[in-house]
């Protein structure tokens, strides 16, 4: 950075970050004054490669049915259309933020020697995420190709296993089984009403009594009847407490209820815990998530033009629907602020910034198998074949391409 250069420094290269990047350098850069200071976007984040995890359930039973292509997309080479005077892709993962000397530490990766800097920003945006408790479910804080290896590693375990478990009962433990319950038990039929005799054993682990808790009791119900269409047994109240690696290579499960279990392969889908480890603690709730402003999307308590966006603030309750509302409140605001900052740092906007507003309606859609689903959007329920149509094709492979494309973002709302 040159003395007239200002950072704007971008934490995480997924869904939030990628959408950030974009906007920026589509529409709020070309607005800011040209009186020579320049602007530069740096976005930081362990991995090439975007991953686009929705698919992660598919992509984690077979690659001919949900290819490489279109979970992992390489973001420098989408970010080539743009000057590369204002924008670079670092490879590397912040390891400290320092809220009063206004730096972040980038630990490189990709190199042999490890090696960090110190980055400097005038504007920062923590969109760094969550991780799954499962390297197929999502990056671990490391390259894209440790999830395509943990893949490849389950898909030749699952030509041999009988036995498996999954435990979660939120989306991805329903959308994972259900695709492992298809590839192994086969698709389910049209007017099959009876459960099938599975092939193998899948049993879908839920910690409480009910699936789906953003769902209806109803759809909750429908989901169980579509799993054991395709051999997948649900258990309900039955949290694992620990697992043991057997001598014979299965695994044991003892469980809350006092219960236990072996299994040949054992896949956890329990949630998701937030990247926040570099992060100071007072600017995080209890939870681990980044305070955020639910209004402004600001993280008030680290400073002027410090913001927060996706799955890693604590105003939003995840997803992209979420995020997609969320970008341009985030991207006027900070335009409002690099507006005033241009003649004087600790300038503070005039006026009220754009607020963003919390949709709490029942919108989820959670594919079970290839061909059948349950979901509601906004309140209404959706019928199987819509969910189908929307997500259970391809698993919103088109969504990821505009984000990382940035063509989600070609018009500024
Ligand atoms: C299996 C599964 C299925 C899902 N299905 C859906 C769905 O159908 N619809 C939906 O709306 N949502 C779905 N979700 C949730 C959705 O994936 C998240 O809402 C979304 O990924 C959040 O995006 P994000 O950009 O906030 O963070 P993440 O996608 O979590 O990405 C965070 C990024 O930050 C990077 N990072 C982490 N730590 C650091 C660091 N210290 N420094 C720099 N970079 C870092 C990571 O490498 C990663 O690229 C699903 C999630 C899972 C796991």
């Amino acid at each position: 950075m040159t003395a007239d250069t200002k950072n704007i420094v971008i934490l995480g290269g997924s869904y939030a970050g990628l959408s950030a990047a974009h906007y920026f350098l589509k529409h709020v850069h070309p607005s800011l004054p040209d009186s020579g200071e320049q602007y530069h976007v740096y976005l930081v984040d362990p991995s090439t490669h975007f991953y686009h995890r929705v698919a992660a359930p598919r992509a984690s039973v077979s690659f001919d049915l949900m290819p490489i292509t279109k979970t992992f997309h390489d973001i420098a080479k989408n970010f080539e259309q743009y000057d590369a005077g204002n924008f670079t892709f670092v490879q590397g993962k912040a390891t400290l933020l320092d809220t009063t000397r206004r730096t972040v530490t980038i630990q490189y990766s990709g190199m042999k020697k490890s090696k960090q800097t110190e980055l400097p920003y005038h504007s920062l945006i923590l969109a760094t995420g969550t991780r799954a408790h499962s390297l197929i479910l999502s990056l671990q804080g490391g390259g894209h190709e440790e999830v395509i290896e943990a893949q490849t590693k389950l898909h030749n375990e699952l030509t041999h296993a009988k036995s498996i478990v999954v435990a979660g009962g939120g989306p991805s433990g329903v959308e994972l089984s259900g695709e492992i319950g298809e590839i192994l038990n086969g698709a389910t039929c049209r007017f099959k009403k009876k459960p099938a005799v599975p092939k193998r054993r899948v049993i879908l682990l839920c910690g409480s009594e009910k699936l789906l808790p953003v769902l209806r009791p109803a759809l909750a119900k429908q989901a169980e009847v579509y799993l054991a269409r395709i051999g997948v047994t649900v258990k309900y109240n039955s949290r694992v407490e620990s697992t043991e690696k057997l001598g014979n290579g299965h695994t044991k499960l003892s469980l809350d209820n006092g219960e236990s279990l072996v299994c040949d392969l054992y896949l956890p889908a329990t949630g998701v815990t937030p990247a926040t480890g570099y992060i100071p603690y007072e600017l995080l709730d209890d939870r681990g998530y980044v305070k955020t402003n639910p209004e402004t999307l600001r993280v008030d308590q680290a400073g002027a033009r410090v913001y927060a966006i996706g799955d890693v603030g604590d105003y939003s309750r995840g997803g992209i629907m979420d995020i997609y509302d969320a970008i341009p409140v985030l991207m006027t605001n900070i335009q409002r602020d690099l507006l005033v900052a241009h003649k004087d740092d600790d300038a503070i906007s005039p006026g009220g910034d754009r607020k963003y507003k919390k949709n709490n309606s029942e919108t989820q859609l959670v594919p079970i198998g290839r061909s059948k689903g349950v979901g509601a959007f906004n309140g209404s329920r959706l019928p199987t074949l819509m969910v189908y149509m929307i997500k259970g094709r391809d698993y919103l492979s088109g969504a990821a391409v505009e984000i990382v494309t940035g063509s989600k973002w070609n018009k500024q709302v």
